[in-house]
C-alpha cells in the first residue's frame, strides 16, 4: 500500500499529521508529506484509509 498526497488539493488543515503522526508530517514547504515507513500491519492499513476519509479536502489517496 502506498499513500499519496496530492498537494494541488491540500488545504494544510492538518487533520492527516495529527491524526496520523506515524504517516504524515508538515515538510519544510508547510505542506503535509507521506513519512517513509513500511505500511505492513493491518492497523496501519486501517489508519491509511481513514485518513483518506478525513482528509477534508479529498487529497490523499491510497494505491494497493
Ligand atoms: S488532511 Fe488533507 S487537506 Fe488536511 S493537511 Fe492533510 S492532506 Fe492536506
Amino acid at each position: 500500500m502506498k499513500v499519496v498526497i496530492d498537494k494541488e488539493r491540500c488545504m494544510m488543515s492538518g487533520e492527516c499529521c495529527y491524526n496520523h503522526p506515524w504517516l504524515f508530517a508538515f515538510g519544510d514547504d508547510d505542506f503535509p508529506v507521506v513519512q517513509s515507513v513500511e505500511i505492513t500491519s493491518e492497523q496501519q492499513r486501517k489508519e491509511a484509509r481513514q485518513s483518506v476519509q478525513v482528509c477534508p479536502s479529498g487529497a490523499i489517496s491510497v494505491i494497493g
